[in-house]
C-alpha cells in the first residue's frame, strides 16, 4: 500500500530522530495524507521528540494553520496536545502546569489575538514558565514577536512564519549543542528589532482636522436606489453555484504552495503537488455537495444612508426620518508620498439624501465544520482539507452574494457579465470592505453589522474578540459608488482616538486597545 510505504520512510522502525523530514508542503502533504497508521502508533507511546502544547488563543477561532502545525509535529514524533480554539489563558496555564511541555504554541488569525498572546506570555512568566513559546498565525510577525511578546517573557519566543518551519525550530531548541547559541542569536536579533523600532523615524501623522479637509471627492452621483431595501435572508444558497466562483489561489496558500490559480499547475516546483491537492479538493467538494454537508447561509441589508462626519447613518426608509443604525469609520492620517487624500470609507457616501449602503454576513455553516472535525483523529489530512474547502466556500459565497446584489437586489449593474477571473480581480463596480481589514481595521463594528442584520440567525456568532464563529464565515459592507476601492487606514493620532472614543462611547484606553494595530503613536 502506498500509504504504508510513505509511513515506512517517514516513521521507519528504529528511527527515533527524524530531523527536518517534513520540510516542504509537498512532503508535509504526503505525510499528512498517510498519517493514520502513525497516529495509532503515537497513541501507544511512539512519540519521543518532545511534548508540544498548542492552542488558538481566546476570542479566535481560526485553526487550519494550527492543525497543519500539529500534524507536521506529530509526523515528526512530537506528542502534541491540542487545546483547540478560543482557549482562555487560564486553560493554557493549567495544561502547561499539568503537562510540563517542551514547547507551547500560540496561534491566532485576527489582530485582537496579538494582544491576547501578550497576555498569555505575561501570565506564563508570572507563573514561572520559561518553556519556549512558538507564535504563528496570519497577523503575527517577527516584529510583533520581538516587540510585544519576547520582552514580556523570560524563555525564547519564536515567530514561526510557516508550518513547515516548526520542526526546524523545535529541533534546534531541543539540541543540547545548538540550543544555547540558537537562543542567544534569537535574543540578539529580537533586541536589534526592538532597537530599530525605538529609533525608527517617526512617521508623519496628519492632524485629524487637516485630514478631514482632504477626503476623497466623488465626481459622479451615487448608485441608484436598491431594487429591494431592507434585510434579505438566504437560508439555502446553492453550493454548486458558489463553487463556480471560488477563487482557488488562497487555497494553495493554506498549504504553503506559492502561485496563482490556475498558473500554479505549470510551476516546476509546486505544479504536480498543486494538481494532486486540487484534484483531492474537487473530489471532496463534489462529495460534500452530494452528501448534503454544505449549508451555505447568508443575510444582507441595503439601506438609505447618509454621511455625517466620518459616520454613516442608516435609515429605516427613504424618508430618512428614523435612524436605524450607525457605522463608525476611521480616516487615514498617515502622510503618504503618492497619495494626497486622507480617505475614510465614509467618503463613499453622500452627505445629501439619496444614497445607500449595505452590509452582509455569510457562513459555510457549523455543519461542515463539525463534519471536518469528525476526521480530526482518524484522517487529519481530510480534516484540514475540508476546513480549507469550507473557507473557500465562505469566500465564494461572499462573491456570489455580492454579484446578486450588484445585478439584482441593489441592481445598479443589471447587465454585468464578468468571468471568475474578473471577479477575483474586482473588475465590478462597488466594494465589500470587511471590518478588521485595512480600510476599516476596527473589529467591534461587526457588532453593529450583526445587530442590523440579525446575523446570529444564519448560525454565525461573534466571539469576544469579534471573530466570526464558525471560522469559515465572511462579513462586510456594501458600497456602490463607482469610485469606491480598497485602501489603508493607518497612523491614527491621539486626536482621532479621542474623537473615535467619543463616537463609540468608549474610554481612551478602550479606543487605544481596539485601534492598537493602526495607532500612529506609542502608548
Ligand atoms: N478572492 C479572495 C477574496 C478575499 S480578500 C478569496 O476568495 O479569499 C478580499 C476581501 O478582503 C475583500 O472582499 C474585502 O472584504 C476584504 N478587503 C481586502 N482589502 C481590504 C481593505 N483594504 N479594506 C477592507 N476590506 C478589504
Amino acid at each position: 500500500m502506498d500509504g504504508m510505504r510513505v509511513v515506512g520512510t517517514l516513521f521507519g522502525e528504529g528511527k527515533m530522530f527524524l530531523p527536518q523530514v517534513v520540510k516542504s508542503a509537498r512532503v508535509m502533504k504526503a505525510a499528512v495524507a498517510h498519517l493514520e497508521p502513525f497516529m495509532a502508533a503515537e497513541k501507544v507511546g511512539g512519540s519521543n521528540q518532545g511534548k508540544f502544547l498548542i492552542a488558538t488563543v481566546r476570542g479566535d477561532v481560526h485553526d487550519i494553520g494550527k492543525n497543519i502545525v500539529g500534524v507536521v509535529l506529530a509526523c515528526n514524533n512530537y506528542a502534541v496536545t491540542d487545546l483547540g480554539v478560543m482557549t482562555p489563558v487560564e486553560k493554557i496555564l493549567d495544561e502547561a502546569r499539568h503537562l510540563q511541555p517542551d514547547f507551547i504554541g500560540l496561534s491566532g488569525l485576527i489582530t485582537p489575538s496579538l494582544d491576547e498572546m501578550a497576555t498569555v506570555a505575561k501570565e506564563l512568566k508570572r507563573a514561572g514558565f520559561t518553556t519556549p513559546l512558538l507564535i504563528g498565525g496570519a497577523t503575527t510577525s517577527q516584529d510583533h514577536t520581538a516587540i510585544k511578546l519576547a520582552e514580556h517573557y523570560d524563555g525564547p519566543v519564536v515567530h514561526v512564519s510557516d508550518a513547515s518551519l516548526v520542526t526546524g525550530v523545535c529541533s534546534d531548541l531541543l539540541n543540547p549543542v545548538r540550543k544555547e547559541s540558537y537562543i542567544a542569536e534569537l535574543k540578539a536579533e529580537q533586541a536589534q528589532t526592538r532597537e530599530a523600532y525605538e529609533k525608527r523615524q517617526p512617521r508623519v501623522i496628519i492632524p485629524l482636522s487637516e485630514a478631514r479637509q482632504r477626503p476623497l471627492t466623488l465626481n459622479t452621483p451615487p448608485a441608484p436606489a436598491p431594487q429591494k431595501l431592507g434585510v434579505s435572508l438566504f437560508e439555502r444558497i446553492d453550493p454548486a453555484a458558489v463553487a463556480e466562483v471560488i477563487d482557488w489561489t488562497p487555497f494553495f496558500v493554506t498549504w504553503s504552495l506559492k502561485g496563482t490559480f490556475p498558473k500554479i499547475f505549470k510551476s516546476e516546483k509546486y505544479g504536480a503537488e498543486a494538481r494532486k491537492l486540487f484534484d483531492d479538493a474537487r473530489r471532496e467538494l463534489d462529495h460534500l455537495i452530494k452528501e448534503n454537508r454544505v449549508h451555505l447561509r447568508g443575510v444582507l441589508g441595503l439601506w438609505a444612508a447618509r454621511r455625517r462626519g466620518d459616520d454613516v447613518i442608516l435609515y429605516t426608509d427613504l424618508t430618512q426620518k428614523k435612524e436605524l443604525g450607525r457605522l463608525h469609520f476611521l480616516r487615514d492620517q498617515l502622510s503618504r508620498p503618492t497619495v494626497k487624500t486622507c480617505r475614510s470609507l465614509a467618503d463613499y457616501i453622500s452627505e445629501q439624501p439619496g444614497d445607500y449602503c449595505g452590509a452582509f454576513a455569510v457562513t459555510a455553516g457549523q455543519e461542515i465544520e463539525e463534519y471536518a472535525q469528525s476526521f480530526k483523529e482518524t484522517n487529519p489530512y481530510r480534516h484540514i482539507l475540508i476546513q480549507a474547502i469550507a473557507d473557500r466556500l465562505a469566500e465564494g459565497c461572499a462573491e456570489w452574494l455580492h454579484r446578486e446584489v450588484r445585478t439584482k437586489l441593489w441592481g445598479y449593474a443589471p447587465k454585468e457579465a464578468l468571468s471568475v477571473e474578473d471577479l477575483v480581480e474586482e473588475k465590478y463596480q462597488g466594494r465589500r470592505p470587511a471590518a478588521g481589514y485595512p480600510a476599516c481595521p476596527e473589529h467591534t463594528e461587526k457588532a453593529e453589522i450583526w445587530r442590523l442584520l440579525g446575523a446570529d440567525r444564519i448560525g454565525c456568532t461573534l466571539t469576544e474578540s469579534f471573530a466570526m464563529n464558525p471560522a469559515a464565515s465572511v462579513s462586510g459592507l456594501y458600497f456602490g459608488h463607482p469610485q469606491s476601492i480598497y485602501f489603508d487606514v493607518d497612523g491614527i493620532g491621539r486626536d482621532q482616538v479621542e474623537d473615535y472614543a467619543k463616537r463609540k462611547g468608549w474610554t481612551i484606553a478602550e479606543a487605544e486597545k481596539w485601534l492598537a494595530p493602526v495607532l500612529g503613536y506609542k502608548t
